[in-house]
């Protein structure tokens, strides 16, 4: 029974399954919306499906459950939300936010970014296929975050004019993501560092919608002993289920809440209770990344 009207979520993209990396970021989002006795979210995003691996979503869900990552209200699926991005789209291109845009990226690079003459607030009449972008004004954007302190970043046409939606019909990251925390009411965000350059966007879509954004903390994110992030991509492995007070045991030392040695054995209940008690966002590393995993760091 939360006495807060604290909110916050976890929102991973279902392109395989949860890995050391996302049960850092999980861990961190989950124990600082209990400590401030807060409802926890778990969101879906599966907008793109290309990305998608088969059986990701369910596989992610079932790890965090098997981690006692419990979550508050249903799952969200982005990819059921369709007719909220395609009203709150409308809602920007009547407030003049958004342009139709064929450029690619290859050509908006010869061009140093300036646009073809064919980008328009209106849909051209030509069958080309358009992406819809957001059109930036020129302006610094800055938060508090939770963790890093003041933070404050440029944005400019030729960084910042983001796709909202594809030119294939998919949802941007940007946009899915900013109408789901309004939708879901979601209050603090706590991320990996990965999604710090995202923020910018994100409040410039906030302003938009004339909307208080949320408040934004960015954890490190967790990096391999190349200083490559651990992803699919660099094959990080997968999470060990028969390890789950161990793989606990390594996400909480990677945030700096190492176990007391007289838990050491203890269940993933009494590992998570103990780690809501003693949890404060203060103690986490103040750094873009750490280096860990669960198959690096010595038991
Ligand atoms: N779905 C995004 C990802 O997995 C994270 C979204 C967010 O936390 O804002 O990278």
């Amino acid at each position: 029974h939360p006495s807060s009207n604290y909110r916050g979520r976890f929102a991973p993209s279902p392109t395989g399954p949860l890995h050391f990396g996302s049960l850092v970021a999980a861990l961190a989002s989950f124990l600082d919306a209990r400590k401030n006795n807060g409802i926890w979210l778990v969101r879906i995003e599966d907008i793109d499906p290309l990305r998608e691996a088969p059986g990701a979503s369910s596989d992610i869900l079932r790890t965090l459950e098997s981690h006692h990552l419990f979550w508050d209200e249903t799952v969200r699926y982005q990819s059921q939300q369709s007719s909220a991005y395609e009203s709150l789209i409308e809602q920007l291109k009547q407030s003049g936010h958004t342009y139709y845009c064929p450029c690619s990226r290859k050509t908006l690079n010869k061009n140093n970014g300036s646009h073809s003459s064919e980008c328009n607030p209106q849909h051209p009449d030509a069958l080309k296929p358009m992406a819809i972008r957001f059109h930036t004004k020129e302006r610094t954007y800055t938060w508090n975050d939770l963790l890093l302190g003041q933070q404050s970043f440029l944005a400019n046409k030729q960084t910042d004019d983001f796709v909202i939606k594809r030119k294939e019909g998919f949802y941007s990251y940007q946009l899915a993501v900013v109408c789901d925390d309004i939708d879901q009411r979601i209050t603090h965000i706590v991320r990996g560092s990965d999604l710090l350059d995202s923020t910018p966007a994100q409040l410039a879509l906030y302003d938009a919608l004339a909307t208080s954004p949320p408040l934004f903390g960015h954890i490190p994110i967790i990096v391999n002993n190349r200083g490559q992030k651990l992803s699919k991509q660099n094959l990080a492995p997968s999470i060990n289920t028969p390890r789950i007070s161990q793989n606990l045991q390594h996400a909480l030392a990677a945030l700096n809440h190492p176990l007391p040695p007289l838990l050491s054995g203890a269940s993933a209940e009494e590992i998570i209770a103990w780690a809501i008690q003693n949890w404060s966002l203060n103690r986490v590393p103040k750094s873009l990344s750490i280096q860990g995993g669960w198959h690096t760091t010595s038991e």
